[in-house]
């Protein structure tokens, strides 16, 4: 695998153009082998050589090196409880054609749900001209195995040990690797989003369950290869109501999807402003109290500088954000109230399919993986 590429390939990503002996200092490559590795990038494409933006022209001022954002491509799946967001993107994560569709639970098989992926994901390539993409990565419902070939357990949609990035293979003919899907919006926003110069992210997803997921120095917190942040499962009252893990009175249990709903007394999808639609009920501030409850512990445990809300978060009413940034700090260590901060994702409705991408560049391109 080429190392090297793929070390020159992430300072292109992270800094911008460079000059030659800019990423042969930054990289602590020799210059015969930052040579070598240029070379064979301009060859494929991925990187220009080119005169710097705003160089006069006048003398002979040293080239630089230039990631092409478009030469290559990826598809990112999100598969939530119910929902599959697709996104093709190019090398910096941005979406250059989507599609979503929803699937009932418990009646879509596994291999059903596969071809339905494979068939929308070749249906995008045909739509926005991809000849060829470099593989898909997947966000899935539940922690996956150090290697990112299976679905450990996912509770939402039953399904255990499942192999699902060799069923992807099978049906696309492409390479496949999975994330547990918050993880993968957590990777995301700290590769192309807000989380670019953050040394620790907390990303926080409200839909049918409440999920989160951690980068610390740019590597996805999987300890043990498969653990994720159980932030929904953090036991806030022991004879709370069940919640789907088996356990009672977990954050998750008061605050979901169906249950919100149902404080609404409504049926069926649940609205985008479904956090602004509660905001109006006697259900907002047990909801507020129980998040900081359990923020306030997360924060403790795992110190993440910024704070990232995606789902149904992403789309709270100002107040929600305005309750945590007065209540949490004077709940967390001293050092802790000045660094942290909370946003909304800057991926809209599409965090956990440009989370898939992410994965699949980090593990299929930025790794150096096709050098
Ligand atoms: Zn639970």
């Amino acid at each position: 695998m080429g190392l090297h590429h793929g070390q020159v390939l992430r300072i292109l990503r992270d800094e911008g153009p460079n000059s030659r002996a800019v990423l042969a200092r930054r990289s602590k490559l020799s210059a015969t082998t930052l040579t070598h590795v240029t070379a064979q990038l301009l060859a494929d494409g991925s990187v220009v050589e080119e005169e710097p933006a705003g160089s006069s022209g006048l003398g002979r001022p040293g080239m630089a090196i230039r990631l092409l954002p478009d030469a290559h491509h990826v598809a990112g799946v999100h598969i939530g409880a119910g929902l599959v967001q697709i996104a093709i993107t190019n090398l910096l994560g941005s979406p250059k054609a989507a599609a979503s569709f929803e699937f009932g639970l418990p009646n879509t098989s596994p291999e059903a749900l596969t071809t339905r992926i494979a068939d929308e994901i070749d249906r995008l390539k045909v739509v926005g001209g991809f000849d060829r993409l470099l593989g898909v990565g997947a966000g899935v419902p539940g922690p996956v195995d150090a290697g990112q070939r299976t679905i450990l357990a996912s509770i939402n949609t039953g399904w255990r040990n499942l192999p699902l990035a060799g069923m992807l293979e099978r049906r696309t003919g492409l390479p496949v690797v999975l994330e547990h899907n918050v993880t993968a919006m957590a990777v995301a926003e700290a590769r192309f989003g807000l989380g670019r110069d953050v040394p620790a992210l907390l990303y926080v997803y409200l839909r049918s369950g409440l999920g989160a997921g951690l980068v610390v120095d740019g590597v996805p917190f999987r300890p043990g290869g498969h653990g994720a942040v159980e932030l929904g499962h953090i036991q806030i009252s022991q004879d709370g109501p069940q919640c789907s893990c088996g356990n009672h009175g977990c954050l998750e249990s008061y605050v979901n999807e169906r249950v919100l709903m149902r404080a609404l007394g409504l049926e069926g999808s649940a609205p985008a402003d479904l956090l602004m639609q509660v905001e109006n009920t006697d259900a907002w501030e047990p909801t507020l109290s129980r998040l900081t409850d359990s923020l306030a512990i997360a924060i403790s445990l795992l110190t993440p500088d910024l704070i990232v809300f995606g789902g149904h978060l992403a789309d709270a009413p100002e107040s929600l954000f305005a309750h945590l940034r007065e209540h949490l700090p004077p709940r967390v260590m001293p050092h802790m109230r000045d660094i942290l901060r909370f946003e909304r994702t800057s991926f809209g409705s599409q965090p956990g399919a440009i989370g898939g991408a992410a994965v699949a560049l980090d593990h299929l391109f930025y790794s150096g993986a096709r050098h």
